[in-house]
């Protein structure tokens, strides 16, 4: 495919970037100068996420600004000054003590983005608690493997998820000991308390603990992409990446209007949704409601978002929605577009020009890395269909397997080999709860290997090929879908493509694509012989899919991620495997 670049010229900034010479800012960065710019705790106590992002401004001149704008799913504003959610987080922070729970004990939430899961994620931070967001929208069976995977102690939850999914299980969680209702007055039970009533009753000071950079502050379950979700644990010092990143990636300053659409389930939601915009002093819009083009549309212009991170299946609807925004609405204040979570699509990368005024920005991590590691920058050129450059303090590489098992990096551009990230960064996750041993088979050689393919060009960007466990091989080549997948959406009738492997005796494997439509296209057999012969003409003959299937919906996770095991397994008629994180069930 003919690859294409959009260069950034300088005198469009009427904000400058904050990172605008890629290199020098690479070169000369240290985490040191990133931990001098924060507080730390009086008397050299060390360093808290809770601190650093709230109380760090509430007891400053800016305690007064806003820190979140919750917006509820009908029509109310509601605003919450860093110095309001210091007292409440402090109040919540007494909560936790007086309910018995202690430094290290998992602090589950499971409701959906109602400023109570915000107030509580700041209070266990501060009373050095863990906290472990779910989707609200799980069901029970999800729910309580990773409570009780996660050990939970207390449980966060509105009344009516409480009585349908929670409390039926209630027998097989002997560990949890509270529940807190973040929307009843009253009590329901002696462990199973009203949250306003209890947090009223909690002084609103509240003096955070001594912290080790390395005590644990969140418990985040992987997607469930590839299998059964893993917990990934993360440290109070992981603050200085989302810190660091949400000035450079994020080009957050003091005062900016910021939105991430993710869900605090999703490691995204928390890493970018309550830490590094709260860090960086914006005013953090929560919307509570779920996705709806006209809606988002409305937020980014009646909001006037500064900075917007979204992800790529977001993209994707709105770009089937076919609003054309620029013409009704004010989209002017926007100054960046980031995606995260799957490969974003060239296309969508210049639909983001065309319509939004402004490119899509992608950029690349994972539960794992617990923040940002490959991206593009406001200020550096896109090549779309790449997800740019590792962050500075970031070291990644391409690596391949040796016949001994140790792997080694590929210094020469372009070729294919598994993604890796030099380990020590603050964010990195420090194990998987209670599997240490796979934990450790994600390191070698001094890597960290990610399970992602990827190549980098002779310009140090990186481009991703596929999941270890997507990749087809299919005639001696192997075939990344996301490449098939991209070409299939150029065609207009294609609004989203899933492509998987399926085993063929002669040739290995055949790539076969899951497409589903744009409004105004019906399946049809001669739509299908357009659709190859379309993919055959961009892909050549070797790497096009061989078969095409209508579907009216891809299966996907709640974060929006294509499972293509899913679309696999179903082709073949096998079992499905875990399917807590598929959307819909
Ligand atoms: P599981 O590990 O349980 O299978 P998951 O890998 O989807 O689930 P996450 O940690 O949420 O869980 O997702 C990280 C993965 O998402 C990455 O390893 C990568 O495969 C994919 N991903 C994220 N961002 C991008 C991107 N910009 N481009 C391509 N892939 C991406
Ligand atoms: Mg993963």
């Amino acid at each position: 495919m003919e690859r294409q670049l959009i260069r950034k010229v300088s005198d469009e900034w009427t904000v400058p970037p904050q990172l605008t010479d890629y290199q020098s800012v690479c070169k000369n960065f240290s985490w040191q100068q990133i931990e001098a710019e924060l507080d730390g705790l009086p008397d050299g106590r060390g360093m808290n996420i809770g601190h650093e992002a709230v109380d760090r401004h509430a007891n400053g001149p800016a305690a007064e600004s806003t820190a979140l704008r919750w917006l509820s799913k009908d029509g109310i504003c509601a605003d919450f000054s860093y110095a309001e959610l210091g007292r409440q987080s402090n109040r919540f922070a007494n909560l936790l003590t007086q309910l018995g729970v202690n430094k290290g004990d998992r602090v589950f939430a499971l409701c959906g983005r109602l400023p109570s899961l915000y107030i509580a994620a700041l209070g266990c931070w501060k009373q050095l608690a863990v906290f472990c967001p779910l989707f609200s929208a799980f069901g029970p069976e999800p729910i309580q493997q990773r409570l009780s995977r996660g050990d939970a102690k207390l449980l966060l939850t509105t009344e009516k998820l409480y009585r349908k999914k929670v409390a039926p299980l209630r027998t097989r969680l002997p560990q949890l000991k509270h529940v807190l209702l973040v929307d009843s007055e009253e009590d329901l039970a002696d462990e199973v308390l009203s949250l306003p009533k209890a947090l009223a009753r909690a002084s609103d000071e509240f003096q955070i603990p001594a912290t080790d950079p390395e005590d644990m502050a969140i418990l985040h379950f992987t997607s469930g992409t590839t299998g059964m979700p893993k917990g990934a644990v993360h440290v109070h010092q992981a603050l200085l990446h989302h810190y660091a990143s949400g000035r450079y990636v994020l080009d957050l300053r003091p005062g900016d209007i910021y939105w991430c659409t993710a869900d605090p389930g999703w490691v995204t939601g928390t890493s970018y949704g309550i830490i590094a915009p709260l860090l960086h002093r914006v005013t953090n819009i929560i919307d509570e409601a779920e996705f709806d083009s006209e809606r988002w549309y409305r937020i980014l212009s009646q909001q006037q978002v500064n900075v917007w991170y979204t992800a790529p299946t977001a993209i994707r609807m709105l770009m089937r929605s076919g609003l054309r925004p620029r013409q009704a609405t004010d989209l002017s204040h926007l100054r960046l577009i980031q995606s995260v979570g799957e490969p974003l699509n060239p296309e969508a990368v210049l639909w983001g020009q065309d319509v939004l005024g402004l490119p899509i920005h992608d950029n690349w991590w994972q539960t794992e890395t617990g923040g940002i590691m490959i991206a593009n920058y406001r200020a550096t050129d896109i090549r779309p269909g790449s997800m740019g450059q590792p962050l500075p303090g970031i070291e990644a590489g391409i690596v391949q397997q040796r016949e001994d098992g140790s792997v080694e990096e590929v210094e020469k551009p372009g070729v294919e080999g598994e993604l890796a990230l030099r380990p020590g960064w603050p964010s990195m996750f420090r194990t998987y709860l209670h599997d240490e041993e796979r934990y450790r088979t994600c390191f070698k050689n001094n890597w960290y290997l990610s399970g992602d393919l990827a190549t980098r060009d002779a310009d140090g960007y990186f481009w991703f090929v596929g999941r270890a466990d997507d990749i087809i091989k299919t005639s001696g080549h192997m075939v990344g879908p996301f490449e098939v997948e991209s070409a299939l959406i150029e065609h207009p009738a294609v609004a989203e493509a899933g492509v998987i492997g399926r085993p063929e005796p002669t040739i290995g494997e055949l790539v076969k694509a899951f497409v589903t439509l744009n409004p105004d296209f019906e399946p049809s057999d001669q739509l299908r012989f357009e659709l190859l012969g379309f993919a055959r003409k961009r892909l050549g003959s070797a790497v096009a899919p061989k078969e095409i299937e209508f579907l009216s919906q891809l299966p996907k996770t709640r974060s929006g991620k294509i499972m293509r095991r899913l679309l696999k397994a179903r082709e073949l008629g096998q079992p499905e495997g875990d399917v807590s994180t598929l959307e819909g069930v």
